[in-house]
């Protein structure tokens, strides 16, 4: 009596495990079923939020649901990575970010999250060059020009960043270090608006990703100094290597990594993964990407483990460099 008894409770008790299983393999199956936020963590237009957007619209083909940019600016890009570390782990919050997620453990004292432990990792996008620019009218016509101006000028010269943590600081940051000179600082919650200072003629010089550059550039409505990165880029044949006009080893390129909160279910952001690898294959965003400068990173950066070990080596790169630099938020 007593084992049928228990009989009977074990079945009842798989059984009911049967359906649970089969309830949440379901419901993972039919992720996703409704729009999914992808933050950004600087202003709309700017060159994240190109990436972002022409990203997600590819991404969104292959998962059948909308993926809509949601542009949470402030801190440099913290204030955005720790929205996403805090959001509810159920697929429908994800986080796009460049260098700035390496950069910040050392320019940020207090960090509300540790990039390496609160995130579920999905992978890598592209890698973008910056391009050295300066308002139309700035005397120095080319590189060589603009160094010596540069020196000359200091603090006189204003350049525009996106705050503590965005590239155009971290560019600005080892451009004054090469120089060994002191620009203004105006930062702004994003290089959309510092561009359009820059076009206003209120800023003189500005470092920022191709992804937002080209068109300005090709419309021949900034001058181009240089790029930033160590050979000359395609998109851009013309403009020299800031590395062969005289800052030798100069090299920034922004890479670009799509993050879930921690505890994202890991076949949701296998999913996510599938729709990410089928994106950076699909001609509407690596035509338009390529277009831009932006080159679309090999297999086994597309991966979880890939953007881990990448953003682990970069923490490690940039970390004892800012900390030298002893630039830092309180
Ligand atoms: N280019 C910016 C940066 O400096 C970010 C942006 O506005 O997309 O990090």
């Amino acid at each position: 009596m007593g084992f049928s008894i228990r009989g009977t409770g074990l079945r009842a008790v798989l059984l009911a495990l049967g359906c649970a299983a089969a309830f949440q393999a379901a419901a993972q199956n039919a992720y996703p079923t409704r729009a999914i936020t992808l933050v950004v963590p600087f202003a709309a237009g700017g060159p994240t939020d190109v990436v972002a957007r022409t990203l997600g619209a590819s991404m969104s083909k292959t998962l059948g649901q909308p993926i809509v940019v949601e542009n949470r600016t402030g801190a440099g890009g913290t204030l955005a990575a720790s929205y996403v570390a805090k959001a509810a782990p159920d697929g429908y919050t994800f986080l796009i970010h460049h260098n700035g997620m390496a950069t910040a453990p050392a320019l940020y004292r207090k960090l509300a999250y540790n990039p390496l432990t609160d995130f579920a990792y999905v992978g890598q996008v592209a890698d973008v060059p910056m391009t050295l620019l300066g308002r139309k009218d700035l005397q120095p016509a080319d590189l060589p020009a603009f160094i010596s101006y540069a020196k000359a000028q200091g603090n006189k010269l204003n350049l525009a960043n996106a705050g503590l943590g965005a590239v155009s600081q971290l560019c600005g940051m080892l451009l004054q270090e090469s120089l060994g000179t002191q620009f203004t600082t105006v930062p702004y919650s994003g290089t959309a608006p510092a561009l359009t200072a820059l076009l206003g003629g209120q800023v003189d010089v500005l470092c920022d990703q191709t992804t937002q550059t080209i068109p300005h550039i090709q419309a021949d409505k900034v001058r181009l100094y240089g790029v930033t990165t160590l050979d000359r880029i395609k998109a851009l044949p013309d403009a020299p290597t800031l590395n062969e006009k005289g800052l030798k080893g100069f090299e920034i390129k922004v890479w670009h990594g799509v993050y879930g909160p921690k505890d994202t279910p890991p076949e949701v952001v296998a999913r996510f993964n599938e729709a990410l690898r089928a994106a950076l294959k699909d001609p509407s965003f690596t035509n338009r990407m390529a277009e831009l400068g932006a080159e679309i990173v090999p297999a086994d950066k597309q991966t979880p483990q890939g953007l881990q070990t990448w953003l682990k080596s970069e923490i490690d790169k940039w970390g004892p460099m800012i900390r030298k630099a002893g630039v830092y938020a309180d």
